[in-house]
């Protein structure tokens, strides 16, 4: 094994934070530079007429891979090589074989959806789920043909059951997805109780459906589908990985043979990362585990003061679930860190949650999660706006309730900003 592709010293397994600074890039063929460079080209010479064919054939799949063979660089479209060193980095998080970077976490998880649906065929979902792929699975999906039933994150999922068995009334069921720790309310799924389930569904009708986790909230640090017995993980890595607000990515990890379709939809589709924004994310990846401790401990700070404040009511605080809510098993087996995203109800009305946002000094007024400042948003009004209002008061998303991404600030600095804000109520 080259020592670019290093995973152990002697019996000893290297962590991902540790290979996050080199794994994957080998200095010798970019002029011996350190950092590997932003490869900008769309297209690569192929040395002579043979050797573009074999590229090809492996890229389409018309043969396999001989022994060592890797698959040459063809188009950026298909591969380049930034990507081909984020993907592998991503990887390791998780143990995973493989690895798949899109343009946005939309990117990643429409498509593969789409490479996993057919029409006719049902998707079961917990609920609730980010904004962009409630919309896909509510509206755009059944203009293929593809039904889908829910399912509610939370109290140890005892809808899950029913919602499977509803589904395979109504078609094949190709797909069980989810989001845990749900957005904005911190509700958990049993990822491993989905497994079973795909593994029950898999005796009455042949085929298994993909297990899909949407793990932006906890993940790749804190958080391993794969381990529980999910078949694809995927992130818009725009959020805590990339961890700077300032690039737009997504990403699917899993094995080689679950990644398959995805990546003929991706050539296909276009629904790649770009060089560029590839080569920001490996730069976050370095300092991807120190970023998400020190948000998660500012968090626990905010989450405390904030819970001892007259003004506040609930906080949907992954820390302060109490060993007999039906979810702490899940939170302790599946999850580990709190993490730095959390949502809480201020006393009154939507006028009071908007008087509090709209005097923050420090922390800012945006949608987005997981970057290295602390952002504030109002989930009714903003990121689940198109959410049903019946919807949104059964999963318990009020007007009264703000959410917090908090970042690596001073946690003194957002507990002052966060007083005076309150102060205004
Ligand atoms: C932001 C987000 C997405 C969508 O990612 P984009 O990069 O904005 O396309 C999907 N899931 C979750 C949980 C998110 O927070």
């Amino acid at each position: 094994m080259s020592n670019y592709r290093k995973s152990m010293i002697g019996n000893h397994k290297l962590h991902p934070e540790t290979q996050m600074m080199g794994y994957g890039y080998d200095p010798q063929l970019s002029e011996g530079a350190l950092k590997p460079p932003v490869f900008m080209t769309s297209t690569f010479v192929f040395e002579n007429a043979q050797a573009g064919k074999k590229f090809f054939e492996l890229a389409y799949g018309k043969r396999e891979a001989s022994e060592g063979e890797e698959t040459g660089l063809i188009y950026s479209r298909i591969n380049n090589p930034d990507l081909q060193v984020l993907e592998d980095r991503l990887a390791l998080w998780e143990d995973a074989e493989k690895c798949l970077t899109f343009s946005s976490g939309m990117a990643a998880i429409s498509t593969a959806l789409w490479a996993y649906l057919r029409p006719g065929d049902v998707i079961v979902h917990s609920a609730p789920v980010y904004g962009g792929t409630e919309y896909l699975i509510r509206n755009i999906l059944p203009m293929f043909g593809v039904k889908s039933v829910e399912f509610e994150a939370g109290g140890a999922n005892p809808t899950l059951e029913p919602a499977i068995r509803e589904a395979q009334k109504l078609g094949r069921v190709a797909v069980i997805y989810t989001e845990t720790p749900a957005n904005p309310t911190n509700d958990l799924v049993d990822i491993q109780a989905c497994a079973d389930m795909a593994d029950a569904v898999s005796k009455h009708q042949g085929d298994r459906p993909v297990v899909m986790v949407d793990n932006t909230f906890l993940g790749p640090v804190w958080q391993h589908p794969l381990k529980f017995g999910a078949d694809i993980v995927l992130y818009s890595l725009t959020k805590y990985v990339a961890g700077h607000s300032d690039v737009v990515a997504g990403a699917a990890v899993g094995s080689a043979s679950a990644l398959a379709p995805l990546q003929g939809f991706r050539t296909i589709l276009g629904t790649m990362c770009d060089p560029m924004s590839g080569w920001l994310i490996m730069r976050s990846l370095e300092t991807l585990k120190i970023r998400m401790e020190a948000a998660a401990l500012n968090a626990a700070k905010v989450a405390d003061h904030l819970k001892a404040h007259p003004k506040i009511g609930q906080v949907n605080y992954l820390g302060f679930l109490s060993d007999d809510d039906p979810t702490y098993p899940i939170y302790r087996d599946q999850c580990g860190s709190a993490g730095a995203t959390f949502s809480f109800n201020v006393i009154g009305d939507e006028a009071a949650a908007f008087r509090v946002l709209d005097a923050l000094q420090i922390i800012k007024l945006a949608v987005s999660l997981g970057g290295t400042e602390s952002l504030m948003e109002h989930p009714y009004a903003m990121t689940h706006s198109d959410v049903p209002d019946d919807v949104k008061e059964r999963l318990g998303i009020t007007e009264s309730m703000l959410r917090i991404s908090v970042g690596i600030e001073n946690a003194d600095d957002l507990i002052a900003d966060l007083d005076q804000a309150l102060a205004r109520i």
